[in-house]
């Protein structure tokens, strides 16, 4: 007898199935109906929010643009990327250095305006990753394509869950478990205090020649938009391009470009090899800004504990 969550495709109606899939966009602990129907399948109708995020950037034909909206922009980019990368990876997924129950839950809020999904769902998954990197049950491997290893693998039945047995340290706290439930609060009360900010600009300060729906549009969708894809070279191209120091069992690399784009990130293959570590930069030149960033908060005494590579790991260099 299939579980009480497991249908075949045909018994489930097809309005049921679609009601699912849209409740799911707000509350991602919703039901499934059919999950266990070919679970590797891209499912369209949970894209759709995705494929929507993408069509909103074409949204600056009509709002135009401005030194203002192109700088909300950019510093979005920066502090979410440092959120996804300090909070997301090096903390929620590695725990590279302690914070305080409060400190946790601001990192989770941060890190969530990302438009990431929320903490849980995003550490489950990368643990896995390390556990089964460039494997076959690696979900984003570019050996399974580049499309598969970019984005098409969390818009499957199997990327969209969140398998908690991999993250039991985080889901003892229920406030991180809300937010990864109800992961698009942040993401909208962000959206709408752009509009709201713009628009009070426009009235104020109207020499800054900005307003709501150009901040939104620029401050939320292509900064978002552009965050996200940045974000996800570290699967697509730091397993295929770049210089691999550490022999590791996987494909990771280390790669310059791919570090300054996400803030630190493209040292891969050093962080493969030693992923405990809230330092992925290696040599003093491996420039990882969100390393800095930790020091600051580590000064600020937020967080404590910044662990960093053992003596021994530069005699396991092989190149
Ligand atoms: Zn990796
Ligand atoms: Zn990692």
């Amino acid at each position: 007898m299939p579980a009480p969550d497991q249908h075949d495709d045909t018994t489930v109606p097809a309005g049921r199935r679609w009601s699912a899939a849209v409740l799911r966009w707000v509350d991602t602990e919703a039901s499934a109906t059919d999950d266990a129907r070919d679970p590797d399948r891209i499912d369209w109708l949970r894209a759709l929010p995705f494929a929507g995020m993408h069509l909103a950037c074409l949204g600056v034909i009509w709002v135009g643009v401005s030194p203002t909206a192109l700088w909300v922009a950019l510093a979005l980019y920066v502090v979410r990327m440092f959120a996804i990368t300090g909070f997301y990876h090096r903390y929620f997924s590695h725990r590279a250095y302690r914070a305080s129950r409060a400190a946790q839950f601001v990192f989770g809020v941060v890190g969530s305006s990302a438009v990431q999904r929320g903490p849980l769902w995003w550490a489950a998954h990368h643990r896995h990753h390390h556990r089964h990197a460039d494997l076959e049950v690696d979900l984003h491997s570019p050996r399974h394509g580049f499309w598969r290893s970019h984005m098409l693998w969390f818009l499957t039945p199997r990327g969209f869950r969140t398998d908690l047995s991999r993250v039991p340290d985080l889901a003892k706290f229920p406030e991180l478990r809300w937010l990864d439930r109800f992961d698009t609060v942040v993401p909208v009360l962000l959206a709408v205090s752009l509009y709201a900010v713009g628009a009070v600009l426009e009235q104020r300060a109207p020499h800054l020649d900005t307003n709501g729906p150009q901040l939104l549009i620029w401050g939320f969708f292509v900064s978002t938009v552009v965050l996200f894809h940045a974000s996800v070279t570290i699967n697509s191209l730091a397993h295929r391009f770049g210089r691999r120091r550490f022999d590791t069992r996987d494909d990771s690399r280390n790669n310059w470009w791919l570090a300054l784009l996400t803030l630190g990130e493209g040292w891969h293959n050093n962080h493969h090899f030693y992923p405990g570590s809230a330092r992925q930069g290696l040599r003093w030149w491996e420039v990882d800004v969100t390393y800095y960033g930790l020091k600051l908060l580590a000064m600020l005494r937020v967080v404590g504990d910044l662990k960093s590579y053992p003596a021994w790991v530069t005699a396991r260099e092989v190149a």
